[in-house]
């Protein structure tokens, strides 16, 4: 197994998820909160700061939608910012591909949808793997996620770097910070770093599996909407409102109407949905994501 020797932590990615963004500016200010926890090299990135300054998920375009390699592949100045700051981070630390500067990249991000620490994996890589079933069982409310992505098509900033894991915290109300959550996301940030200085001396391989409940991506799914678009005809079911990672079966309730009808769920049964009523998620009509769960040994 490959050595982590460089490892990108990111945070405001999205301008208005708090915790990264100001995990970042507190450990650049205070670099003693992270440089003794690993012998790798730690870079600090606030990745989006104009989005930051405005405290909006964006400025012109959703950064973190913009790394597929069509998208950096662009010869072209690109008009929009977020465009233009994906070239520069994918220059600053990848390139993209087999050749990037970047092991590892944890990047920080908040959900409004009730999701604890959820930690998304983007592929099957033995670190990621490892660390993450170890954090669920340091952590009471981590789950993992496993959204399997073609790398280069992949629009993720994390996908930059040889391994990444996206760090979904909630619920937490976008635009605004929570302390609990700051200093347990810190917690575990840390974590990583600890234990890829673990991995490097060889003894986080050497512990024994972990049984793990991995939540697979299945589909998004979308408000319902009239033929031809137009304004959302449903909300989330109150039933269903919050009950991120618990099982949905064929005949639940899924959506209320306007005028207080029920729509139920009629698909693949049992899913799991998360990011159930996301606030970001309204423009990119998605009303959760739904996943199948399996159990497996990490
Ligand atoms: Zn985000």
């Amino acid at each position: 197994m490959s050595l982590i020797n460089t490892i990108v932590v990111a945070g405001g990615t999205h301008g208005n998820e708090r915790t990264g963004a100001r995990l970042v500016q507190k450990w650049m200010e205070h670099p003693e909160c992270y440089n003794s926890l690993c012998s790798a090299k730690v870079d600090l990135v606030l990745a989006n700061p104009e989005a930051v300054r405005l405290n909006r998920r964006y400025r012109d375009h959703d950064l973190n939608r913009a790394f597929s390699q069509t998208c950096l592949d662009v010869t072209v100045e690109p008009q929009q910012y977020e465009f233009r700051r994906a070239k520069e981070l994918n220059a600053l630390y990848g390139p993209k591909g087999a050749d990037t500067k970047t092991d590892l990249l944890l990047d920080v991000h908040n959900t409004g949808s009730n999701m604890g620490y959820c930690l998304i994996l983007s592929a099957r890589d033995p670190f990621t793997m490892r660390a993450s079933a170890v954090l669920t069982q340091e952590f009471k409310d981590a789950w993992i996620y496993y959204q399997p992505e073609e790398r280069s098509a992949s629009p993720y900033f994390g996908t930059v770097a040889k391994a990444d894991v996206c760090i979904e915290i909630g619920p937490q109300q976008h635009g605004t910070l929570d302390a609990a959550i700051f200093e347990e996301s810190e917690r575990l940030v840390k974590r990583y770093l600890e234990l890829a200085e673990e991995w490097n001396r060889g003894e986080l391989q050497k512990r024994a599996p972990i049984k793990v409940d991995v939540y697979t991506q299945f589909k998004d799914l979308g408000y319902p909407k009239p033929q031809g678009g137009g304004p959302i005809q449903a909300m989330i079911h109150p039933d269903l409102m919050g009950r991120d990672y618990r099982e949905l079966k064929d005949g639940d309730k899924l959506f209320r109407t306007f005028d207080g009808k029920d729509i139920l769920y009629h698909g693949e049964s049992p899913v799991y949905p998360i990011f159930i009523s996301e606030p970001a998620y309204y423009e990119k009509d998605i009303a959760m994501s739904l996943t199948v769960k399996s159990v497996e040994e990490w």
